[in-house]
Order: structure tokens, then sequence, then C-alpha cells
């Protein structure tokens, strides 16, 4: 078993990574790269992305994040597509509002810890805990070896317990641990807040609110959606979502998640969104939650008590709606997003509008002192840090260089090296005598 880090290797982002064994392929995730366009991005030089070809088996989604599956726009349609079933739905339900949302055609569904076995392959799903819902790392393994590759996680989310199940029970005899690193070098990756600690957070802002409190979060971020609903149980508020999130949170097919039906869940249909349910005839889904609707005019009578998604979009009807006065915005999205144009934008209306600007939020992934826990448990020959922006300090905590983005390592490289290493001091045996 051999494997490419096509790409992602020394980025944040954009992962693709080839697996080959006795002439079949495997990929594991086809990221679309962080600030790329799909249109000027290329599918990495993969045989069978795009021309039919056998050898390629099919690809492993590690989870619904577009730096993960991005690219599979570009994919031909019948190649198999091993994703969580909760993710693809997920990805589903967002083609209707969005373009990076995709519908796949060929699909083999992950479960946690259930090995599925296509050509060479045994890839074995481990369901982690990560900011996008149904997220899993998996274990490849072929001829005897094997490789397990992280996806991205954490371990202070809403599914903790996961990490902590996989540093009590992890897989055997790992050759090759291929490790998301993407908080290595950032300053605050120390002190990173759980998403409990952050509905603390939410419960003081809602409290101290004096009008409506505006949240701008990913609906897709299901453990931050949860976090806001509690902090909004515990402070008397409803939660107004847009159609779209209303959708996602339906799509995860978990009943324990609040959605449609839940007391003090509203959602709210934005005129963009309104749009995309007439262009794409989804008339259904609007009308599924066409019971728990709130409407435009009846947002200023409601402010007080009312916490609401917010989209950028929404400014302009926000605005007519005369419901902003005393208003709160709080930001729950990665903060270096404010120093980009939009960001920047976004500001100068809070100002002009009076809303204040408050930070909420927490890393999806793993701080570096948990990478380092996962490392211990699994104690695989060889760790390889990817997803990250730092590839020097990644070989410096895990004794590891980055492999090259043409470059084909074998797995197991350790021994394989060890083997020679023995044969050649037995030559120098047999020579000496
Ligand atoms: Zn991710």
């Amino acid at each position: 078993m051999r494997f490419c880090i096509h790409r992602g290797a020394k980025e944040i982002g954009g992962n693709c990574v080839e697996i080959e064994s006795q002439g079949k392929r495997l990929v594991l995730d086809i990221g679309l790269p962080l600030d790329a366009e799909l249109e000027d991005t290329p599918l990495p030089s993969i045989k069978g992305l795009a021309e039919a070809d056998p050898s390629l088996l099919g690809i492993v989604i590690s989870h619904p994040h577009q730096d993960h599956y991005g690219l599979a726009h570009k994919v031909r349609a019948e190649v198999p597509i091993l994703i969580g079933p909760a993710a693809q739905r997920i990805l589903e339900v967002a083609s209707i509002f969005t373009p990076g949302g995709i519908s796949f055609q060929n699909i083999i569904p992950l479960q946690d810890r259930a090995p599925i076995a296509i050509g060479p392959f045994t890839i074995t799903p481990y369901l982690m805990d990560h900011s996008a819902y149904d997220s899993y790392a998996v274990l490849v393994e072929a001829e005897g070896n094997r490789l397990f590759y992280s996806g991205d996680f954490r371990a202070h989310g809403r599914k903790g317990k996961l990490f902590r199940k996989l540093l009590r029970d992890p897989p055997k005899g790992v050759d090759v641990l291929l490790m998301e690193g993407t908080n290595l070098g950032r300053e605050d990756a120390q002190a990173i807040q759980s998403e409990d600690d952050l509905e603390k957070e939410f419960i003081r802002h809602f409290k101290a609110a004096k009008g409506l409190v505006l949240v701008y979060a990913s609906g897709q971020n299901i453990d931050r959606l949860v976090t806001i609903f509690r902090a909004c149980l515990r402070t008397g508020k409803q939660f107004i979502v847009d159609m779209y999130t209303a959708a996602v949170l339906e799509a995860t097919g978990n009943a324990n998640i609040p959605q449609h039906g839940f007391k003090n869940l509203r959602v709210y249909l934005p005129s963009r969104q309104k749009w995309k349910i007439i262009e794409t005839r989804s008339f259904d889904l609007a009308k599924r939650h066409r019971s728990c609707r709130i409407f435009p005019e009846e947002l200023a009578d409601e402010a007080l008590r009312s916490v609401m998604l917010f989209r950028p979009s929404m400014r302009g009807e926000l605005a007519k709606a005369k419901c902003l006065a005393d208003a709160t915005l709080i930001y729950s999205l990665w903060r270096g997003y404010l120093d980009r144009q939009d960001g920047q934008r976004l500001q100068e209306w809070l100002m002009q509008q009076g809303i204040i600007l408050v930070q909420c939020h927490t890393s999806g992934h793993a701080a570096v002192k948990e990478l380092k826990k996962l490392g211990d448990a699994m104690s695989p020959k060889d760790t390889i840090v990817i997803h990250t922006a730092v590839p020097v300090l990644a070989a410096e905590q895990f004794g590891c260089s980055t492999p090259g983005s043409t470059e084909w390592v074998q797995v197991p490289k350790y021994r394989r090296v060890r083997a020679w290493a023995r044969q050649s001091r037995n030559i120098g045996k047999r020579d000496s005598g």
C-alpha cells in the first residue's frame, strides 16, 4: 500500500489523499482549498476523477465542509462516494439554497466502526467530534498495512466523548497516522473554549440584550446551533432560524437536534431563500415549515424575546422590518473573516445601524494537546500532520516531515527501512566472515 498527499499537506483545507494497493485506488477527500474558486481550481491529477478508470474504487468524504468535498462538483457522477448518510442529506438539501451544496448519485454510506470492503481495501469509519455534522476519521487497511486518516476533529465540542472513546480504544498496529493540525501555530490554540463554555457566554449576552439578538453562525454548524438553542431555553428566548438552516437541522435525521416542531423554534424565510425555493420548486419544504413561520411584519414586536440567526444578505429586509432598535450582533464564526472585505462591510453596516458587535466562537479543530493525545494513544510508526499552515512546526512536534504533493510514500515506510538495514548488516557479516 502506498499513498500520495495531492493537496492539503501544507495548507489548511483542500485535502486530497490518494491510496493505492494492487493497482486499485481510493481517494480520501476531494477538497476545494480555502479561498479558492471552484472554476479556477483544477482537479488533482488522479486518474478516474474526470474520465472513466475502473481502478478508482471510490472517494471517501470525511465530512461536509467544502475544503474536504468542494471539488466533487467536477468529478464524474459514477464514481462511488463514501460519506455519512446525514452528511449526504445535509449537502443535498443545501444544494437548494447554495451552489456549495451537492447531490451525489452513487453513495456508499459510512457508519461508525462498521468496516466496508472495497477491492483490496477495508475501510473502517470512526465518528468524530467536529464542527461539521456526521464527520468521520477512517482506518484504511490493505496488504496487512494500516493507515489512519483523522479527517478534521476536536475534543471540546458537543460530541467530545467520541474523541475520548477513540483514545480509550484506538485501532491497533497503525503504520501511518495522517492527522489534521489546523491549530498548530495559532496563538489562541492553547485557550480553546468548549461548546459548554460558549453556552454560558451566549446566556450572558442574551440576558444583557436590550433588543433583538442576531447571531451570525454557520447554518451547518449543528453543535453551535444546539449551543444557541440551549442558551435560548435558559433565557426564555425563541430561536428564529432561516429556512435553509431549518432544512439542514431536519436533514440530520436526529430527533434530539432542535428543529421544526420544537417549542421556541421559529422559521424565517429571507427573500433570497424564497427565490431559491421558487427556482427549484421546493414548495414541499416551505409547506413543512409553515406552522412555525415568523413573518417580517412580526419581527419588531417579537424582537426583545428573540434570537435570530443572521445572514448578511438579510440586512436590507431586517432594516425594513424596523426590528433593529438596540439590537446586538453576536459574531460566531472565525474572527479572521471580519478583517476581509465582506467582514469590513458588515462592520460598517452595524455602525450605521447602531448595532453592538460581540464575538462568541470556538474552534472546530483540536487543540495541540489533543493532537498529542491522539498520537500517543495510537502510537503509529509514522505521523504526518496535514491540514496545517506550519508543516515545519508539525515536523518539529511530531517528528515527521511532510511529503511533497507528487511524492508517493510506501506504507510501512519504516518497516521496509528496518528490513533493508537488517539485510545490509547481514551482508556486512557475510563479507567480514
Ligand atoms: Zn472541517
